[in-house]
């Protein structure tokens, strides 16, 4: 199709008119759309910031991945863990914030405005919250993946409830695994802690609580190889790599608690991180650069709960309109 007299820019005004261009600039842009971007999306929406969330390809975080969530307030009789991010999704479109499902490849914080790249846009704000959180680490076993949400869980804290009157594997030998364990025996009939060393990374006074506790089983030396069952976890072999025998052992879950991977590789040399990966907080949610904030779990190892992950996002909200009033 050829335009009669006016060349291909009246061509391209006409396929793409001015008023559907995409807008690429806002005065907030939110990475991460978990808990933390959210509740960041809604407070800076009702700040009357131009907010844009970039939710990365699979939005909703590690509740994407849960089944019920008991211990979220405002739900009386729990909600499922996607049910939960899709209300939170809806409340923060509600409040004005734009949410597009495209993924951040590259960041440019040298330089105000800050440019923030995803594969097919370039965008444009002058305030950032990094709200990209982190994944449990997987063991890579292909039952790991077959039982997620029925029987293999990464937070006891989550699920342990409803494991009752069950035995249950969990695996790890740091602070995670004997807090998780510990907590579980409130639960299960028995939990057996596989881990793949002699001893323990954990804290010694979480050692001995845990060495005290009767319903604690050690598995040194041990790995999980194999995860099984019907509709949900059934079985697990284990394997010790000194003798290189294998035991079957008859569980109803397995926790994973072998650490966390901070989902930061897109912000290696633009913000500080620790030596784990984490973005370092400066001053309450300010990150090394003045202008980017952080967010939940992408800072914080130690709590790693929705809620707190809810609280974070706000107070980094409240951190940027601050800024962005500041820096008027
Ligand atoms: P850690 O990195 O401290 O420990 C991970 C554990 O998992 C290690 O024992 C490690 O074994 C094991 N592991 C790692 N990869 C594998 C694998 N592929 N297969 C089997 N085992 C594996 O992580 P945590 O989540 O325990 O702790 C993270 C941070 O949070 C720490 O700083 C911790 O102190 C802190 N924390 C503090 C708490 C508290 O104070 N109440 C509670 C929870 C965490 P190996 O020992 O052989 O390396």
């Amino acid at each position: 199709m050829m335009a009669a007299d006016s060349g291909s820019s009246v061509l391209i005004e006409k396929e793409f008119p001015k008023s559907e261009k995409k807008k690429t600039t806002y005065d907030v842009i939110i990475i991460g759309a978990g808990p933390a971007g959210y509740t960041a999306g809604i407070y800076c929406s009702r700040a009357k910031h131009d907010t844009l969330i970039l939710s990365g390809i699979l939005p909703g975080g590690q509740l994407v991945n849960t089944t019920e969530v008991e211990n979220y307030p405002g739900f009386e009789n729990g909600i499922m863990g996607p049910d939960l991010m899709i209300t939170m999704r809806k409340q923060t479109e509600r409040m004005g914030t734009t949410i597009i499902d495209d993924e951040v490849v590259d960041v440019d914080f040298r330089h105000k405005p800050f440019k923030i790249l995803t594969a097919s846009e370039e965008y444009e704000c002058r305030a950032v919250i990094i709200a990209t959180g982190a994944s449990p680490r997987k063991l890579g076993l292909q039952g790991e993946a077959t039982f997620g949400g029925r029987g293999v869980s990464y937070c006891a804290t989550c699920d342990g409830p409803f494991f009752r009157n069950q035995e249950l594997i969990v695996v790890g030998g740091g602070d995670s695994a004997i807090e998780e364990a510990t907590f579980l025996t409130k639960f299960a009939s028995r939990v057996h802690l596989v881990h793949r060393k002699d001893q323990l990374r954990a804290s010694k006074i979480m050692q001995e609580r845990a060495f005290a506790n009767s319903k604690i089983q050690f598995h040194w030396n041990s790995e999980v190889t194999d995860i099984s069952g019907d509709q949900k976890v059934q079985k697990a072999t284990l394997k010790n790599t000194k003798t290189n025998e294998s035991a079957t052992l008859n569980v109803g879950g397995i926790f994973v608690a072998v650490g966390h991977i901070p989902n930061t590789k897109v912000f290696e040399n633009r913000v500080e991180l620790d030596s784990q990966g984490y973005v370092v907080l400066k001053d309450h949610t300010k990150t090394s650069v003045e202008g980017v904030f952080a967010a939940g779990d992408v800072h914080d190892h130690r709590y790693r709960q929705a809620i707190t992950a809810a609280g974070f996002g706000c107070m980094a909200a409240i951190d940027v309109d601050r800024y962005l009033t500041e820096s008027k």
